[in-house]
């Protein structure tokens, strides 16, 4: 009986050791996750952005600041991870991310169907629309329809791009910032700018030779995108913003 017991105990044993065996392979899927989406076993976040779009995202002096990053702070806090920010151009964003050279983009990009074959988005943070600007001298363009054979200035790859490009006859002019777009449009040289709406405000109430008209010509939601492999960092982070939105951080930097 005693010696049954102890064969039994034996394999037992080696069953487990080989279990443990097998661990390993599963442990290197694992390992190969976290490596894709940079934040594993790091004790950094790295965000990724494109520090020309006020007041999501612009440069004070050396240092990257605005709501964005204000958020992505509050995320990498609630992770237990510091929070690195790099910045680049914003067409640039999610071949970084795919390339595993960011955990998480936070660039007032908005959900749209072709980001979401290249990446997975958190829930949304912010709600907004695409607007016409333009120089405050034309009285012409009053909506989309007199944009038809007009110049538009974008910011390559956004969504202010993609709205541009669907207007009939237009001549697209893609810049990789929108300050460039309307800087242009201030010396008269394209008619229209068409960019986000708390964007646009922003740059107006620094240039007196352009105005905005009153029509929203999208609906959209700004997200955190995040590497498709790694699933856990975006459970993690729509975890976190739903933490920030109950105990009121995220409107205490909304009002920001
Ligand atoms: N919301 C726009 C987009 O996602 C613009 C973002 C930006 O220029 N940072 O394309």
């Amino acid at each position: 009986m005693k010696q049954k017991m102890s064969m039994m105990m034996i394999l037992i044993l080696c069953i487990s050791i080989l279990g443990a065996c097998s661990t390993p392979k599963d442990g290197g899927t694992k390992k190969d996750t976290t490596e894709a989406g940079a934040a594993g076993n790091k004790k950094t976040l790295i965000l990724g952005t494109n520090a020309e779009f006020p007041p999501f995202e612009y440069r004070e002096g050396e240092e990257i600041v605005g709501f964005d990053i204000d958020l992505g702070k509050e995320i990498a806090k609630e992770l237990g991870l510091e929070l690195k920010v790099e910045d680049m151009i914003f067409d640039g964003l999610i071949p970084a991310l795919q390339a595993g050279k960011i955990d998480i983009i936070l660039a007032g990009m908005t959900i749209k169907p072709d980001r979401l074959e290249n990446a997975n988005f958190s829930d949304f943070y912010f709600t907004a629309s695409q607007m016409i600007l333009l120089h405050k001298d034309n009285d012409t363009i009053l909506g989309p329809d007199d944009l038809v054979k007009k110049k538009i200035g974008v910011q390559l790859g956004t969504t202010g791009d993609e709205v541009a490009q669907e207007i009939e006859g237009a001549e697209v002019i893609q810049f990789p910032a929108a300050y460039a777009a309307l800087l242009e449009l201030s010396n008269k040289k394209i008619d229209a700018v068409i960019l986000d709406l708390e964007v646009a405000k922003r740059f107006l109430t620094q240039n007196k030779d352009l105005k905005m008209l009153d029509i929203e010509l999208t609906e959209e939601e700004y997200a955190a995108a995040i590497n498709k492999k790694d699933t856990e960092l975006l459970a993690q982070v729509n975890e976190a913003l739903k933490t920030l939105k109950e105990n009121g951080t995220y409107d205490t930097l909304l009002k920001k």
